[in-house]
């Protein structure tokens, strides 16, 4: 319908365009954009769209078909292309990017970006995919008999055996005829309807679970081709587990699955997600780590043999991650692994999301969007109706909290799975009474020593890589800070270079001290340089190897490391927190925990429910099979209530008491905070942008509570001075609709004050 003539804001009623589209762009602007398409229809809702803006071309999605058009109708410009090269984006895929923006005051545009792979955010469209090649049952049964005159035809058969792959990505690449020849015998097919012909041709389906409800009646065809290797036979309690989870299959609920390591966890889940593939569903599992994805992926594909497997990580190929998207999104893909971007990978047959370790600061993104991957993941689980799983040994005290009242199914594994692996024994090691010596206390020698005696392996745990902390001069006061972070410069040995681990800062290690030149500079504290020095020079005859971000750069590099670790090649392993989760070294049976007391009074509130987290992952490498694990904590502090409650495995206790502790001081989950952010190039104008911000804040705001503008703990990153407001309210509705009104307010301010950055932060976990 027109507008009447009195609404029409711009010039004379032209006649309004048709072929409106509206189109959110990657750009730190509140607004979505009008443009001109001819020949746009209502399919190209959820596509890309290559539009010009000012003099570039950008590229963004059709989210709206207006009929009606704020702009200048003169002003309106033409797009340049819709991407037709994939299939548009669902309705339920741009409700969650629509949540995403609206939740943490981002443009829906930088949401949309964000959540895509990096190669769908170009301009130029996907070239037309290759058809993908699967063997055959006849290719299968004739690859043994094939003559020495088919070697090309076999090369190419023993690769698909493999796994489906383009022609392009067989080794050496099948010439056209050989190809031809393989199609024309029926040996391999195209991959979508290689899978209906195996449908009825295989032989193993899902097994039927207890009650013999699975997938009975649903019997879906992607489903069946399936087949679960479901490995041991669940205990009482991973059963009780099962059971709970698959009854509560097909509608939206959330569940804690809380076990210590190596309780079962991981076996719960995937028996849950055999039910849901069986029912011809797609599984969503998110990790935090890249590094557990190889892993996990492995063995997904010998426990689900059939189906395909799509992974979703930032150090993936651009080509790669797209074409596993892809796979997704057109619903071939069954499962899907990956760390938090995944939470946005498509799947029109979500049946499940698992959100394993769902405590980690991992899932939530510290720059841009600044999601949480777990609370995406419940939003996308409640629009598509299918439950969540959240498993953790230490759950976050959030999700904790709502187990306590009941939103959340709490589902306990109490002891480890495996029978004969009992939990590791934590020992606090007293370091008044055994002062460390090179920060290796005498108990924890002879623990190594009796390990290295038994031919067992054993990790020094230490969550600081470089040599020492800082360089300081012992005549002077200069110490090694870093010239555009608040923060030390961190000495790192084999190139002796001072680095900062916060903007990447790099400078040779001075050879006379800059204030006063002494020549006598001095390394204090320790990382896991250091601590190798020390065990190499007290365990001359141990193989010691360091697993840090410095060792192990690059995924491979960890692999390779990894695997040295399993083949025994190592005695005495130095991590940080890159060792502390998943992996699984049958014959490491100490850890020895250096310099834990650091978070037991750090500023950040959430700091003991983190060192509770890690301490506990990183025990849990030891013993995690026959052998018994040992624990020793060095620490001042022994009877701290939280290294007690770690010695029993009593993270519930613990749980408990750090929760009396948010509510007495008012911290979430008891309240809900966000932050306002500014960063600038002095102090002075964040501070000032800030106090203009709380001059502006919405004048109603009885539920929320706005602190005064205050530095953050790590003032001074990049160059950059950064300070912030909280704002607190004990409803969550209250401080959306407050947030909302402010950032309208604050991106004008921002119009007008251009040396400062500012971000909103909603459900921050840095201060
Ligand atoms: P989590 O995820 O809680 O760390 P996992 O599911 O990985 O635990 O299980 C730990 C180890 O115990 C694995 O090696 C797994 O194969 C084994 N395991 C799991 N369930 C059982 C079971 N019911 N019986 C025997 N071993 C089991
Ligand atoms: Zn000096
Ligand atoms: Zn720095």
């Amino acid at each position: 319908m027109l507008p009447p003539l009195t609404a029409c804001r711009h010039g004379p009623p032209a006649a309004l365009p048709a072929n409106l589209i509206r189109v959110a762009l990657d750009l730190p602007l509140p607004r979505l954009f009008d443009y001109l398409c001819p020949g746009v229809s209502s399919s190209d809702l959820g596509r890309r769209v290559v539009v010009p803006f000012g003099r570039k071309q950008m590229v963004g999605l059709i989210v709206e078909l207006p009929t009606t058009s704020d702009m200048d109708p003169a002003k309106l410009r033409q797009a340049d292309t819709v991407l037709r090269d994939i299939p548009a984006l669902s309705a339920d895929w741009l409700a969650l990017a629509q949540f995403c923006a609206s939740y943490y005051q981002k443009p829906l545009g930088e949401v949309v970006m964000n959540a895509l792979p990096p190669r769908l955010r170009r301009t130029q469209a996907l070239a037309a995919p290759a058809t993908v090649w699967q063997i055959t049952d006849a290719g299968r049964a004739a690859l043994p008999g094939l003559s020495a005159r088919s070697a090309a035809q076999r090369r190419v058969l023993e690769q698909l055996l493999d796994g489906a792959r383009t022609a392009a990505a067989c080794t050496p690449p099948p010439a056209a005829a050989v190809l031809a020849r393989l199609r024309h015998n029926d040996w391999i097919a195209p991959l979508d309807a290689a899978s209906h012909a195996q449908e009825n041709s295989e032989s193993g389906h899902l097994p039927r679970s207890a009650d013999g409800g699975i997938g009975s009646g649903s019997g879906n065809e992607i489903g069946t081709k399936i087949r679960f290797d479901a490995g041991h036979t669940p205990n009482a309690e991973q059963s009780a587990a099962i059971a709970a989870l698959q009854a509560r299959l097909g509608s939206f609920s959330t569940s804690l699955l809380f076990g210590i390591t190596g309780s079962g966890k991981t076996e719960v889940y995937l028996h849950l997600a055999a039910e849901v593939l069986a029912r011809g569903q797609q599984v969503l599992i998110l990790v935090p780590e890249i590094a557990l994805t190889p892993t996990l992926a492995r063995t997904l594909g010998q426990r689900f043999a059939g189906a395909r497997i799509a992974v979703q990580t930032s150090a993936m190929s651009d080509m790669t991650r797209t074409r596993d998207w892809l796979a997704a999104q057109s619903g071939q893909a069954d499962i899907v692994l990956g760390t938090r971007l995944a939470v946005f990978c498509p799947m029109p047959r979500l049946g499940l999301i698992v959100v394993d370790e769902e405590q980690d600061a991992s899932f939530k993104q510290q720059e841009s969007l600044r999601y949480s991957a777990r609370d995406c993941a419940l939003v996308r689980a409640r629009n598509a109706g299918v439950p969540v799983v959240l498993a953790s040994a230490t759950p976050s005290l959030e999700s904790w909290q709502h187990a306590k009242s009941g939103r959340y199914l709490r589902l306990d594994l109490t002891g480890r799975a495996h029978r004969q692996a009992a939990p590791p024994v934590v020992r606090m090691l007293d370091s008044r009474r055994y002062p460390p010596k090179d920060g290796l206390s005498e108990p924890l020698c002879e623990a190594l020593q009796a390990r290295l005696q038994r031919g067992e392996q054993s990790l020094i745990f230490l969550n600081r890589r470089g040599y020492a902390p800082v360089l300081a001069c012992p005549a002077c006061a200069w110490v090694s800070g870093c010239p555009r972070c608040s923060a030390h410069l961190v000495v790192h040995l084999g190139a002796r270079e001072l680095r900062c681990h916060h903007c990447g800062h790099l400078q040779r290690v001075p050879r006379q001290c800059p204030d006063c030149g002494n020549l006598d500079l001095q390394p204090f504290g320790r990382g896991t340089q250091r601590v190798e020095e020390a065990l190499a020079e007290r365990f001359p005859e141990a193989r010691l190897l360091r697993i840090d971000s410095d060792s192990a750069r690059g995924r491979d590099k960890l692999e390779g490391l990894l695997t040295q670790v399993r083949d025994g090649e190592a005695d005495i392993l130095i991590g940080t927190q890159i060792m502390a989760k998943g992996h699984d070294f049958p014959r490491l049976t100490l850890v020895g925990v250096l310099n834990a007391d650091a978070g037991l009074f750090a500023a950040d509130y959430r700091a003991g429910e983190r060192l509770f987290a890690q301490l506990q992952q990183v025990g849990g490498r030891a013993g995690r099979a026959e052998l018994p694990g040992e624990v020793l904590v060095q620490t001042r502090y022994p009877e701290h209530a939280l290294f007690r409650a770690l010695a029993r495995h009593d993270y519930a206790g613990y749980a408990e008491s750090a929760l009396l502790e948010r509510e007495s001081a008012g911290f979430p989950p008891f309240v809900h905070e966000a932050v306002l952010r500014a960063e600038a190039r002095v102090m002075r104008d964040a501070t000032r942008f800030l106090d203009e911000a709380i001059r502006l804040a919405p004048a109603d705001r009885d539920a929320v509570t706005l602190f005064d503008a205050a530095p953050m703990s790590l003032a001074r990153l990049g160059g950059w001075e950064r300070a912030q407001v909280v704002a607190q309210s004990g409803s969550r509705p209250a401080l959306q609709q407050f947030l909302r009104a402010w950032s309208e307010t604050l991106y004008a301010e921002a119009e007008r004050n251009r040396a400062v950055r500012w971000h909103i932060d909603v459900d921050p976990i840095e201060y």
